[in-house]
C-alpha cells in the first residue's frame, strides 16, 4: 500500500485540464492538453509578439501534430529577453499588472524584464495555493521571508495563495537580521517558514535559533538552488520537514515543488511544458539524462515564452515518484551551466558540487568563491563565513577534505594544476547577499590578481 499521499498538484492539474474521475488522468491525457495549449500559445505569439513573429517567420504556421514537433522551433535565450523585452509583449501595456526587473550578469542588453497580466498572476496564486497545501494545514501560520511589499511580488502572491487555504501568511521579507527574523517567527507563532536557503540557515545557526525547535513544522526553501546539505541541517536543527521549490520569474515565479516523498520536484505541467536538452547538440535527451531545462509557457497571456533556455541543469527521473503521481519528477538541479567551471584537464565542476561539499562540512553559514591563475596554476579561493570562528581550523580541515573529494578538483590538485585556499569571511555575508545567486568569480582570462 502506498503510504505517501499523492502530490495535490495532480488533482489540481486534472481539474485544470478538464479531467475528472479516478484515476483522473494519464500521461496521454496530459500530453493532449499540453499540445492544444501549446498550439494556442504559438498562435497567440505569432499574432501578437513582434519577436516571435520575426523568429517564427520561416516556419510553418500549421498547428504542431505532436509535442515532439516543438523541437523544430528555435529557442528563446535570456539575451533575447534582455535585448528587447517589449518585443515579447502580446497584450497592450495597460493590461500589464506587474513588471519584474532582474539584474543579469550577461553582456548583452540591459536588465531582464518580465511582464505579467492580472490573469498571469492569478495562475501563480493558484499554484501557490495548491502547492503550499503539501506543507501546511488550515489554521496554520507561515512567515514569508521573501520580498512581498509590492503588489504582485512573490511574497504578496504567496500570501494570497495561502489565504485560500485558510492559512495566515505574514510577510517579513528577506532576512536582514537573523535574530529579528527569529523573533518575528516566535511572535507570529509561525508553523512554517518560506525563504532563501542561506538566510533560513542563518536563523537556524543563530544562538537564539533553538527557540524555533518544535514550533516550526515545515520549511520551504526557494529562490536559489537548494543544497541537500542545507535542508539536512535545518531538519536537524528544528526537527521539521524541509521541502524544495524550483522556479524562476520566467516560469511565472513558481515552477515545481516537492511532494511528501521529498525526493524531487513536480512541475505545474498544466502551465509549463518542460524539455531537457543536451546543451551541446541542442537535442532533447531521454529521462534520466542530465541536460538543460527548457520551458515553454502554456497559459500565459502577457509575455509567453517558447523554448526558453533556463541555463539550469537537471534530469527527469526515470522511475515514478513514490507518491504515485503521473506528473514527472525533476531530479536534483545541479545549478546553472554558466555557474560551472573547468579546472586542470578541462574537468568541470558546478557551484552545486561546492555547495554540497561546503555546507555539508557543518558550521558553515555561507561562502564566496573565486578562481584566478598564477604561473599557469589555477588558484581556487573559498571565503567561508562560519558560526564559530574559534573553531575555524577544524571547519577548514573538513571543508578541504570535502572539496578535494570532488573528482574535478581532487584530480587537478593531484596533477599540480590547481591549488585551493580557504579564508574566513564576515558572518554577516549570509544575509547581505540578499536574493542574489552565488556565482564563481573567474578572473583567469582577465589575468587579474587580487
Ligand atoms: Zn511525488
Amino acid at each position: 500500500m502506498n503510504a505517501l499521499p499523492v502530490t495535490p498538484l495532480e488533482a489540481w492539474t486534472c481539474r485544470k485540464i478538464g479531467r475528472v474521475g479516478d484515476p483522473c488522468m494519464n500521461r496521454r491525457d496530459l500530453a493532449r492538453y499540453q499540445l492544444d495549449a501549446l498550439n494556442r500559445t504559438l498562435a497567440h505569439v505569432r499574432r501578437n509578439s513582434p519577436h516571435y513573429r520575426r523568429r517564427f517567420s520561416g516556419f510553418s504556421p500549421e498547428p504542431l501534430k505532436s509535442l515532439s514537433d516543438l523541437a523544430v522551433l528555435p529557442f528563446t535565450s535570456a539575451e533575447d529577453v534582455c535585448r528587447d523585452p517589449l518585443s515579447f509583449l502580446c497584450v497592450s501595456q495597460d493590461r500589464i499588472a506587474r513588471v519584474v526587473t532582474l539584474e543579469t550578469s550577461g553582456t548583452t542588453g540591459g536588465p531582464k524584464r518580465l511582464f505579467f497580466t492580472e490573469e498571469d498572476l492569478e495562475l501563480t496564486v493558484d499554484f501557490f495555493h495548491h502547492g503550499m497545501s503539501i506543507l501546511v494545514d488550515p489554521g496554520q501560520r507561515v512567515l514569508i521571508l521573501l520580498p512581498g511589499n509590492l503588489p504582485g511580488s512573490v511574497g504578496a502572491l504567496l500570501d494570497k495563495g495561502l489565504a485560500r487555504l485558510s492559512v495566515q501568511g505574514i510577510v517579513h521579507g528577506p532576512v536582514q537580521d537573523p535574530q529579528a527574523a527569529i523573533h518575528a517567527a516566535v511572535e507570529a507563532q509561525a508553523d512554517c517558514l518560506v525563504g532563501i536557503p542561506v538566510q533560513v540557515l542563518a536563523m537556524a545557526c543563530h544562538e537564539q535559533g533553538g527557540a524555533l525547535a518544535g514550533q516550526i513544522k515545515s520549511v520551504l526553501l526557494s529562490t536559489d538552488y537548494v543544497p541537500d546539505a542545507i535542508a539536512a541541517r535545518l531538519h536537524r536543527a528544528w526537527g521539521c520537514r524541509v521541502f524544495k521549490h524550483y522556479g524562476m520569474t520566467e516560469m511565472g515565479l513558481g515552477g515545481a515543488v516537492e511532494c511528501a516523498a521529498r525526493s524531487g520536484c513536480h512541475f505545474r505541467e498544466a502551465d509549463l511544458l518542460v524539455e531537457i536538452i543536451d546543451p551541446g547538440t541542442l537535442q532533447p535527451v531521454p529521462d534520466g539524462t542530465v541536460g538543460e531545462i527548457v520551458v515553454s509557457t502554456l497559459t500565459r497571456e502577457g509575455m509567453p515564452l517558447i523554448r526558453y533556455r533556463t541555463g539550469d541543469m537537471s534530469a527527469f527521473m526515470v522511475d515514478p515518484c513514490r507518491c504515485g503521481t503521473v506528473l514527472k519528477t525533476l531530479g536534483t538541479v545541479r545549478g546553472r551551466l554558466d555557474g560551472s567551471i573547468k579546472v586542470g584537464h578541462r574537468k568541470r565542476f558546478y557551484i552545486s558540487d561546492l555547495d554540497e561539499a561546503i555546507f555539508g562540512a557543518g558550521d558553515v553559514l555561507d561562502y564566496h568563491v573565486g578562481i584566478d591563475a598564477a604561473d599557469s596554476i589555477d588558484r581556487l579561493t573559498l571565503w567561508i563565513a562560519v558560526v564559530n570562528p574559534v573553531r575555524f581550523a577544524e571547519t577548514e580541515y573538513r571543508i578541504r577534505s570535502a572539496v578535494l573529494a570532488l573528482p574535478a578538483i581532487g584530480t587537478a590538485v593531484a596533477d599540480g594544476r590547481l591549488t585551493v585556499f580557504i579564508r574566513t569571511a564576515d558572518r554577516r555575508m549570509a544575509v547581505s547577499t540578499g536574493t542574489g545567486k552565488r556565482r564563481i568569480r573567474d578572473l583567469r582570462e582577465r589575468q587579474v590578481y587580487p
